[in-house]
Formats: structure tokens, sequence, C-alpha cells
């Protein structure tokens, strides 16, 4: 019979010791072709370099030893509870061994059978030394000698036993050619890998723990050098194909806001405004992404770049991912640009409410009457065209999706510069992942005068105490906040004893602050409510607002000096941090009070965390342990490759490497091409999984 020739992507069942219906089982773990078997990476190892002898075990200790089964039996202790016992014997001494339930043992196991046993032993004098806690075991072929080394431990289900992964992955090792290499030689040399196939065959079967080690290193490599020159492939796209908009020098406009801003720019903005500068005067579209904690001052960075635009002669657009921070910032730009003949307009629900007004600003936006353009999501209607856009602003980056993004982007004939702010502070690796494709700059200090937000998490009997203080600092000339998770009560919210904003707010406003001018803010109501009330907030003629989750992200009204967030536990700590990030932009102190009775582990831990540290990106990094990347970013996770072997928070060092590399790599033009076809050859071998892997 010849032999067939050996493909990634034959179906696994072929694999020598798997057949069908294992095939069947293994489906369940993701497992269809040769190639998921191979990348199927052992979770865990066990150490099985040395057998102990039987007379040297201690007591407590994992220990491997080889013997002959002198005796074996059973006994019915009770109904489902059988003990099976053995006597081991090697040439130091014997042993007990001890398995429950395990009645299908009699059959295989006979006087006689050899064993490979790996397991804890405990002594009493009673009964002696008895191995009680076998973790695995072999059966030995009379003359077989017991295999030794680290043995892999595969992520697995009940269907399909350790024993059995081990065979198959050792048949298909087996059956497999030598890997080629795919990386070019002189990074592998470079980089100190080691060849591809020797990493195949030791992430599986170890020679030493050194080797365990270089394995990894060379396929979290691999898996990571190939996201990143995709994601440097589409940058350089992006770059190469269409031209972009070199502005001019900033100006006398420029100068003339900066004149005329209430506070100097802090150290770190000047730098990232230098950034922003210099990518603008560019020819090559701007693709930065600003990451600053809550109340970095982001902001006026946008507003910088927006008259930069403005003084090119183009327009610019400030995309906001809510109705009152859209507003909110149409303030704060009429204001700051009061007198310098800049237009700004507005494109609210308001105003794509009635088709007239719509027209009206869709008209004005198209005819360049407006030279800023702010809005919401409706910016990117399809009737919106713009007549010379030069710059797209997009706040608060998490909450739209990459592919919202560059919709704005397209509005244009033109390569508009792309501006990126966040406040979600994403740990540096996972920015170089997710964001490979954007430029990063980073704003972390904090005006001057901010005091930390002191942050405490209590139960709700200390309710009234809290509204006390509550009160005690409005009558002191600041104002409140009151975030509750629900607007109404469903019935079963009603079951589960959480009061909702219209609740407390009842409470609230006909008690202890009856006295004081109280509103009820939440995203049911009408846009033009909302935007009365925001607006008496912000002029201070509110002093305390009840309110859902409509402020979490961006309002900013320095004179509030409280958030109350009650049911704390219903919120991630993400979203706790952007509410607690509504205080402490003023001169006042600041207090975030936490009100929750939970005793949910995670639950508690993330309050826990929130009030020990101010620090978006510390929060980040534990929301990110609690919760798992995905969780983290939601939606906007979309096209993050799944990573099978690297892990980007223990291999932060091998992604900086990769991503170096995959720099240098892909600025080269031979490699660029090299590349391409790499990822064919990849394609080609291993099914379309490189693919997946390198597709952003
Ligand atoms: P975020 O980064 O959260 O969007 P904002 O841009 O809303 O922060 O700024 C928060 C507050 O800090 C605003 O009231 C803003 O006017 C103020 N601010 C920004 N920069 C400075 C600065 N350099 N000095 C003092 N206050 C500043
Ligand atoms: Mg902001």
């Amino acid at each position: 019979m010849s032999k067939t020739k050996f493909e990634f992507t034959d179906n696994v069942m072929y694999v020598k010791g798997v057949g069908p219906r294992r095939a069947q089982a293994l489906e369940k773990l993701g497992i269809v072709t040769k190639y998921d078997l191979l990348t199927h990476y052992p979770r865990t190892y066990e150490n099985h370099t040395e057998l102990t002898d039987i007379a040297d075990i201690i007591p407590g200790e994992i220990a491997l030893i080889v013997g002959t089964v002198i005796d074996i039996d059973s006994h019915e202790i009770r109904r489902n509870l059988t003990i099976i016992n053995a006597i081991l014997k090697d040439k130091t001494d014997e042993i007990k061994l001890t398995w429950f339930n395990q009645t299908w043992l009699l059959k295989k196991v006979r006087a006689g059978t050899r064993l490979l046993v790996i397991g804890k032993a405990k002594y009493d004098s009673w009964s002696g030394l008895e191995m009680n806690q076998i973790q695995s075991f072999t059966i030995l072929e009379p003359n077989e000698e017991p295999e030794l080394g680290i043995t892999p431990v595969y992520p697995s289900t009940a269907a399909i036993t350790q024993q059995v992964f081990r065979t198959a992955m050792k048949n298909l090792l087996s059956s497999m050619p030598k890997l080629k290499e795919i990386l070019p030689q002189k990074l592998v040399r470079e980089q100190y890998l080691i060849p591809l196939d020797s990493a195949m065959r030791n992430i599986h079967f170890p020679k030493d723990y050194a080797t365990l080690d270089a394995a990894r290193r060379r396929l979290a490599f691999d898996e990571l050098f190939l996201i990143q020159c995709g994601l440097m492939l589409i940058k350089r796209q992006t770059r190469d194909e269409r031209l972009g908009i070199s502005h001019k020098k900033n100006g006398a406009l420029v100068d003339a806001v900066l004149e005329k801003l209430p506070f100097n720019l802090t150290g770190d903005q000047k730098k990232v405004f230098r950034d922003v500068t210099k990518d603008m005067e560019d020819k090559l579209p701007m693709r930065r992404l600003i990451q600053g904690d809550v109340g970095s001052g982001k902001t006026v960075i946008a507003l910088l770049a927006l008259v930069k635009t403005v003084q090119s002669g183009f327009q610019g657009a400030f995309m906001a991912p809510t109705e009152i921070l859209a507003n909110q910032h149409y303030e704060t730009f009429t204001k700051l640009l009061d007198g310098l003949n800049i237009s700004v307009g507005l494109l609210s629900a308001k105003v794509t409410r009635t088709k007239k007004l719509r027209d009206e600003v869709y008209k004005k936006i198209s005819a360049h009457e407006f030279d800023i353009v702010i809005g919401t999501h409706a910016l990117i209607q399809e009737g919106v065209t713009f007549d010379n856009l030069g710059l797209v602003v997009t706040d608060e980056q998490h909450r739209f999706g990459v592919s919202q993004r560059s919709t704005l982007e397209k509005k244009s004939s033109l390569v508009p510069d792309m501006l990126v702010m966040t406040a979600t502070p994403i740990p540096r690796t996972m920015t170089l992942t997710v964001y490979g494709d954007l430029d990063v700059s980073l704003i972390k200090e904090l005006p001057p005068g901010r005091k930390p937000i002191e942050t405490q998490a209590v139960t709700t009997r200390s309710r009234k105490k809290i509204y006390d203080f509550v009160r005690a600092e409005i009558l002191a000339g600041r104002q409140a906040y009151v975030v509750c998770p629900l607007i109404g009560r469903s019935e079963s919210e009603r079951l589960a004893d959480i009061e909702s904003a219209e609740e407390i707010f009842d409470t609230l406003s006909n008690g202890i602050f009856r006295d004081i001018p109280c509103a009820l803010l939440h995203g049911k109501m009408k846009p033009s409510d909302k935007d009365d009330i925001m607006e008496q907030f912000h002029d201070g003629a509110i002093k305390l607002l009840v309110s859902t989750t409509v402020i979490e992200v961006g309002v900013d009204v320095p004179n509030a000096s409280v958030m109350v967030i009650e049911h704390a536990e219903r919120f991630g700590l993400a979203q706790l941090h952007q509410l607690r990030g509504r205080v402490g932009r003023g001169a006042a102190k600041s207090y975030c009070i936490l009100i929750s009775d939970t005793k949910a582990d995670v639950a508690r831990s993330r309050l826990d965390v929130l009030e020990s540290t101010n620090d978006g990106f510390k929060l980040a990094e534990e929301d990110l342990k609690l919760r798992g990347p995905g969780q983290f970013f939601g939606e906007a996770q979309h096209g993050l490759p799944d990573l099978k072997i690297a892990d980007v928070f223990r291999d932060i060092e091998i992604l900086i490497q990769a991503r170096d590399a995959a720099e240098n790599f892909i600025t080269d033009d031979d490699n660029l091409n090299y590349f391409a076809s790499l990822r064919q050859n990849l394609a080609v071998a291993y099914g379309d999984k490189f693919n997946q892997i390198t597709e952003a």
C-alpha cells in the first residue's frame, strides 16, 4: 500500500489512534483537521523525568514509580463506593495503591501486570505507606521500558483521556514530515528562535525544560509576529494607497485659541499636540490614538487640531458617542472660539428629527458654511456630505466600531487625518495587538491642582450618613451626582430589591433634599429635556442630579464634587471608573461613594480595587484579569485574533520583540513581497488558519 501524502487539512480521524468515533469527540474541542490537533497545545506538563524507588517515597510528595502488581482486589464499602487495592512491588519495597470506584481496573490489571504510576502517598502506622492520590498510571507491556520525560496534559473532555491524546499526538508527529522554516533565516537567527519543526515537536513532548521554553517562545513569536505584520501592512497600505493632506504650520488662529484658553496646557498636552501637529503637517494621513485617563484634558487637543484644519482651509468633524457629550463639546467649542470667525455646527438628534431642520444643516455642511461640525452617529448618516473634510476626531473611540470610524473617514474625496481619543485605559499590550495600525500618544499627567478622588465602598446601612454628607457638600456650594443602574423597575427587579433612578429620585427629592433643586436624568427622556437638565446642572441651577449611566462618559461639570453610586455591584470596573471621573474635575476635594450590599467575590474585589487606586491603567489591568479581554473590549474587539499559545499579558516581552521585528520587516519592500508569499505558503501548508491569524 502506498503511503498517501501528509496534509494538514486532512481530517483528524486519519491520525493513527483517533478514528471516526474519537474524531467526533475531538470536534467538540474544535479539532477537525490534523493542523487543529497539532496546534492543540498542552495546558500544562507533568514532570515524569525521574523515577522514585518505592523505598524512597516521601509521604505527601509526588512520586513516579514503576513496579509489578503482586495482588489486586476490591471491596464495596457501601453503595456507590468501591475501593480497589493493589500491591505494587519494585526491587526496593512494596506499596499499597488505592483507587476509588474504578472497577474496570480489575479486568485490565492482574497479578503480574507492570504499571507506571504517578501520585502522592500517605503514611499511617496502622496500614503503613499507601498511595491514595493517584494522578495517572500507565499499563506497561511485559518488556516495555517506561517512557520518562516531561509529559503533556491537554485541554480535554471526559470523552478523550490524556492517554489517547498523547498517543494520537505522538502518531501525528511521527507521520508528519519535517516542517519547513517559514520565517527568513536572518530573522530566526536575530531573534534566537529555534527551528519551527523542533518547536512543534518539543511543545508536545519536550526534551527538557529549557527546550520547552524555547519552543513556547518560538511559537508565540510566530503568532505575534504574523499579527503585527498584518497590522503594519494595513498601516502601510492606508498610508501608501492614496494621498493625504499636508496641513499648514500652526498660525495665528491656533495661537489665538491657545491665548483664549483659561489655562496653560500641561506638559503632556503640549507633547501630544506636538505629535498631532507633526502628523497633520505631514503628507501621509494621520492615524493617531490619544489615550488619556478621564479628566486628563483630551477635548482641548481635539479643539486645537480642528482649528488647525480650519486654518488650512478644511472642514473638521468631531464625533461623540452620546447626545449629551456632543452638546457639551458644542458649548465648549462655541465659547472658546467666540470672536475668531470660525463657525461651529451641531448635528444632533434634535436636528435630525425634523426633515426641514435636517436638510438645512446638511446643506450648510456640504456648502462649507460650517468649519467644524460636532455630532453623534448622525454624522455618518447617508445624507451627510462634507465639502472639504481635513480632519476627523472621534471621542471615546471604544464606543465606536472600527467600521464606523472608517465610514466617516470615507466621506471625503481626500484622505482626511484621523484622531481617535479614548479614556479607556487600554494596557500597552492590548494597544499593540488591537490598535497596531494606529500611533499612540499618552496623556498621563492630570491638569494641575486636581486632588485625588477619595473613594469609599459602603453598605446601605450607611446611606443616611452618606446623604447627610452630600447635603453638607451642596450647602457648601458644590454639586452632586447619584447614579442608579435602572430607570424604572420591572417585576423581577422589584423582587431583586433594586431601587430605580425614579424611585431614588422620589425619595431624595421629597425627603432629605426637598429644599434643594434636584433633577432626574435618564436615557428614555426626550433629548430636549435632557439638554435642559444638563444645561441647568452645568450652570449650577440644579444641585443634585439623580441619573442613570447616561452621564457615564465625558460629562464635565467641574463644580460637582460628590458621586454616589447606588447598587455599585451592578456596574463593571471600567464603567465605575468612568462614572467616578465625573467628579474631581475642579479645585475642590472630591468623593466617590460606592453603595453596595453584595457579598459576591468578583463584585467585592472590583470595589476593593476602586478604593485602592485612581489610576485608570492599573484598573484596566485588574479588569482584564477579572473578566478577560473579550469582556473588556466587547463589540469593538472584532478582529482580535484568537491566540493559541501567545498570551498578551505573560508574553509582553515577546510581543514587543515581535512588533519591532515586524516594523523593520515590513518597511523593506522585498520583505513585503516575501510576507505576501509567506501568507500564501502558510495558507497552503496549514489550511486557512494562518490567514485568520494575519487578517486583521
Ligand atoms: P477628558 O480627557 O476626560 O475628555 P476634558 O477634556 O473634559 O477631559 O477636561 C477635563 C477638565 O479639565 C475640563 O474642565 C477642562 O477644561 C480642564 N482642563 C483641560 N486641560 C487643562 C489644563 N491644562 N489645565 C487646567 N484645566 C484643564
Ligand atoms: Mg472627553
